[in-house]
């Protein structure tokens, strides 16, 4: 068993099998996938085909069709890397709550075993929490979300600064293209069970025909599937990566990667990123460890805190010093407070926190520096601390498109101190970091960026969007 993989039951292998089964819960591709080759391997041995799984259904929380736009993109140009390689795909859409709901356990019937992602939050953590006990054959959870696996990490981590050196040591021996695995039967079964086909041209139709949320429109910026994440991905190194140490905290300069949601669906893998802005950075001098910082130690920081805690969305988690310093403040005088749904409809006093807002409502993201702001003051205008972390995990559970992610419950969470350290004390944060308007206004170009959401917002238009 390699460091990426754990066995999540002991079943034995059903012997009189048809393939193995790949169930594509969260990275959702072809190329650089451990899982995948993983399971590659486990039908290699056994002398069977393999069969990738991909499922979605209308019942997860917050189904919409933003979410459900972005995932079905994807899947014509998986099929055709799957087949290319003889793979079997089955791609299930469950429309309405009266479909069956048993899809997984249909296909399992005939598998020799289940191969999963490993993943610490979300659907995907209470799937591979519950299904295991619940098929006969042996169920396995790959990591292949990070570059250095989970496992690596004895323990949780305090901070940026403890996992940095560990990661640092590891890095260089998972630093490396994924290695194909040849499967050596190809998979030729018809199965009992009807795919749902997609073609480019019926996304729209089949998101319409599913019982979801369909008052979260698809993104303005951002078209999902492999293709896209390739371009975005290119488009970063080629033209942005040597601008991004300098203009990574600028907004209106488009100077990060854009890539989270295509990393929170596995439309894209990490290490693929990594390495491409690894040889960028050998071959033109360009510097990449920026990057680099946060594209592994912050990601990964944010893995290992989500796989180590009970439960990833609670203010449980953030360390003792800021639980007790927001005690000590839980009474203060809040100058402005606002109702979830004012904060949801960008109706706050503050044009640059209503403009943030929008980019969530239209994007489906917001710039990473801004979203610091964006977190900071719903902090300062809620009721209470408790009702500001519920309104953020709210917000982007809901509208992003990188939401639900490890990296989505770590950073709502370093807003109340988590992963930080204490700073001078203040009314209604104590000594959790503050951010203000003035900064905002001091180091970034503020009218530039409202100039962008409102033409966003008028015109139904991004200039920026790459994919
Ligand atoms: C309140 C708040 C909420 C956030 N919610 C999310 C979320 O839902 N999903 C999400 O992916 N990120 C989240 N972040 C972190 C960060 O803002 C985004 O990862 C980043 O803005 C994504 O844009 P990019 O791909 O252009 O980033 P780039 O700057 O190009 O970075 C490349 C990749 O590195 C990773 N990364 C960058 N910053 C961080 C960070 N601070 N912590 C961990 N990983 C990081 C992401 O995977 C990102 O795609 C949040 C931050 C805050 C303050």
């Amino acid at each position: 068993m390699n460091d990426r993989v754990k066995a999540l039951n002991s079943k034995p292998a059903r012997e009189a099998a048809d393939y193995v089964l790949y169930w594509s819960q969260m990275n959702r591709r072809a190329d650089s996938n451990h899982a995948l080759e993983f399971a590659a391997g486990l039908a290699n041995q056994r002398q069977l085909p393999l069969l990738v799984y991909e499922g979605l259904t209308c019942t997860y929380p917050y189904a919409n069709d933003r979410m459900h736009t972005f995932v079905i993109e994807g899947v014509p140009e998986t099929g055709r890397r799957l087949e290319a390689r003889g793979i079997g795909y089955h791609f299930h859409l469950r429309r309405t709550r009266q479909d069956p709901n048993d899809r997984l356990y249909a296909l399992a019937a005939r598998a020799a075993a289940i191969v999963t992602d490993d993943y610490p939050t979300f659907i995907a953590r209470r799937h591979n929490a519950s299904v295991p006990a619940k098929v006969d054959v042996p169920y396995y959870a790959v990591d292949s979300s990070c570059i250095v696996p989970m496992s690596q990490f004895a323990k949780r981590e305090y901070a940026a600064y403890t996992i940095r050196p560990k990661i640092q040591k590891l890095v260089a021996r998972y630093l490396k293209p994924v290695e194909t695995v040849k499967v050596k039967r190809a998979f030729r079964l018809t199965l009992d069970q009807q795919a749902t086909p997609v073609a480019a041209g019926t996304v729209a139709a089949l998101v319409a025909s599913c019982d979801i949320d369909h008052s979260v429109k698809p993104s303005l910026s951002f078209t999902g599937g492999r293709l896209a994440a390739e371009k975005t991905l290119t488009e970063f190194i080629e033209r942005r990566l040597r601008r991004y140490t300098r203009d990574k905290n600028e907004p209106s300069a488009h100077a990060t990667s854009d890539l989270s949601p295509y990393l929170h669906f596995g439309q894209i893998s990490s290490l693929e990123a990594a390495l491409a802005a690894t040889a960028q950075a050998d071959e033109t001098k360009v510097m990449a460890d920026v990057f680099l910082e946060e594209l592994i130690v912050r990601r990964e920081l944010a893995f290992n805190f989500a796989s180590y805690v009970d439960d990833p969305e609670s203010m449980a988690n953030v360390p003792d010093w800021a639980r007790k310093t927001m005690a000590e403040h839980a009474t203060d005088k809040r100058d402005a407070v606002y109702s979830q749904e004012q904060f949801e409809n960008a109706a706050t006093h503050d044009p640059l926190w209503n403009a943030m807002q929008k980019e969530l409502l239209l994007r489906g993201k917001i710039h990473g520096y801004y979203r610091m702001y964006w977190g900071k003051k719903i902090i300062e205008w809620s009721a209470t601390h408790e009702e500001a972390l519920k309104t953020m995990i709210y917000l982007h559970d809901r509208y992003a498109l990188d939401g639900r992610d490890p990296n989505t419950y770590t950073n709502i969470l370093w807003c109340f101190g988590m992963h930080d350290r204490p700073w001078q004390s203040r009314p209604i944060f104590g000594m959790l970091r503050y951010m203000s308007f003035d900064g905002m206004k001091r180091k970034t170009n503020t009218e530039a960026y409202l100039k962008e959401i409102e033409f966003l917002e008028r015109t139904g238009k991004d200039p920026f969007r790459i994919a």
